[in-house]
């Protein structure tokens, strides 16, 4: 991430209330889809929650155990796998990092404005992915998900 000289305020993730009301929103949601919300599935998408940021996965790890233990990695990756599966969570591939999602239940290709900044991202509308699935449907490719990625800054950081 680029250094700059202006203080950055941290971002806002959901506490108390909203948490939970987020938390058992995505439990309904896994067992509609047939799923089950383990222990770990659910710590990763209280702490991608909280965070209200992009997370990689090693900073998950230290802070995993409610105890302030780390956990084992392979639980954390696993357990982000599932949320971006179940479009809870979307990994971000240019920063290696993954956020919760903010569009809710519908599928939904996911879009986000980053900022090179301070690391705040956005998620959008995705711009016309109706065509994307179009042009790989002419070159004869199975999309099954899109991410489009836009880097630059954000208001505060301009
Ligand atoms: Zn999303
Ligand atoms: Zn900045
Ligand atoms: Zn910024």
């Amino acid at each position: 991430m680029a250094e700059c000289e202006h203080v950055h305020e941290g971002p806002a993730g959901l506490t108390g209330r909203d948490l939970n009301h987020a938390l058992s929103q995505a439990d309904d949601r896994c067992a509609r889809a047939g799923e089950r919300m383990t222990q770990p599935r659910r710590r990763a998408l209280a702490l991608l929650l909280e965070a209200g940021r992009p997370m990689k996965a090693y900073d998950l790890i230290d802070i995993f155990g409610e105890d302030g233990r780390a956990a084992k990695p392979p639980t954390v990756y696993r357990a982000l796998d599932f949320l971006s599966r179940q479009g809870l969570a979307h990994r971000i591939e240019s920063l290696n990092a993954y956020v919760a999602c903010e569009m809710g239940e519908r599928r939904h290709a996911a879009a986000f404005l980053i900022c090179d900044c301070c690391g705040a991202t956005e998620e959008i509308e995705p711009f016309a992915p109706e065509r994307v699935q179009a042009a790989a449907a002419d070159a004869g490719y199975l999309i099954d998900r899109v991410t489009i990625e836009a880097h630059g800054r954000c208001p505060a950081c301009l």
